[in-house]
């Protein structure tokens, strides 16, 4: 399977790609769609358009921004260039345009994608950074900035680090600690844990999006070797993950 989806956001085209179905190999096999590590420019822009195949977007109108692990927002709106966004810092990246995609590259970091229901859809990148940062929230605040209503939110957390393999320092477990401190996991004579998922649910939540429209239990990026990369489990020089919600129903 080249990508997984969330019940959570049935009727909304959207998927979160995994590591199989793609022409890459080594380090980068097989469904590598990132450019950053060094794999063959035309081996990635092949698992692109399998992807876009497959998850049924249109690859000219998928919008994806350079990730700073901030939580600034990206805006498309009719006549957006890609290129332009391409080029802005942003973790966040928002559209109303029917037919439009919105992607997040990760390989353990955190992809959200958030959806009204009407056409209105965020993709986010949330690695510890940019969940301490808040950039489930400014996902929410822009959808909501473009008409959408909180309370019909709905939000799928994708394939990403789990909280048992997400071993961190003091300082990140305190960054945590002042913000969501259900999210870290401490056991005597270890390092602590933080559990990504469970902080951005809660920010989710905080943000107004209702507890039970969120699906905050996907699958561990380092648990499964076989579907996912993972950055933490193999160092820099790997593939790349891409997530991505389409404006307009599924179908449409
Ligand atoms: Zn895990």
């Amino acid at each position: 399977m080249l990508v997984v989806t969330s019940r959570a956001l049935d009727g909304v085209r959207h998927g979160f790609s995994t590591r199989r179905g793609g022409v890459s190999t080594g380090r980068y096999a097989t469904l590598n769609v990132g450019g950053k590590w060094g794999d063959a420019p035309e081996a990635v822009a092949h698992n692109r358009r399998r992807l876009a195949a497959a998850g049924g977007f249109d690859l000219g109108r998928l919008y994806t921004a350079r990730q700073v692990h901030g939580a600034r927002v990206a805006l498309v709106v009719d006549g957006t260039l890609a290129e332009r966004v391409a080029e802005s810092e942003a973790d966040v990246v928002v559209t109303a345009v029917p037919g439009t995609a919105v992607g997040v590259f990760t390989a353990d970091c955190v992809p959200i994608l958030v959806a009204d229901g009407e056409g209105r859809v965020a993709a986010a990148h949330a690695g510890w950074r940019g969940t301490v940062q808040g950039v489930a929230a400014a996902a929410v605040e822009a959808l909501v900035s473009i008409g959408a209503r909180r309370e019909r939110l709905r939000a799928a957390l994708g394939p990403s680090i789990c909280a048992h393999c997400f071993e961190v320092g003091d300082e990140v477990a305190a960054e945590f600690d002042k913000l969501v401190p259900s999210a870290v996991v401490r056991a005597e004579g270890k390092k602590p844990h933080v559990d990504l998922w469970e902080a951005n649910r809660r920010l989710l939540v905080a943000a107004g999006v209702q507890d039970s429209l969120v699906d905050a239990h996907p699958p561990c990026t380092m648990c499964e070797p076989e579907r996912f990369f993972s950055f933490r489990r193999d160092g820099a020089g790997i593939g790349q993950h891409l997530s991505f919600v389409v404006s307009g129903r599924a179908g449409g």
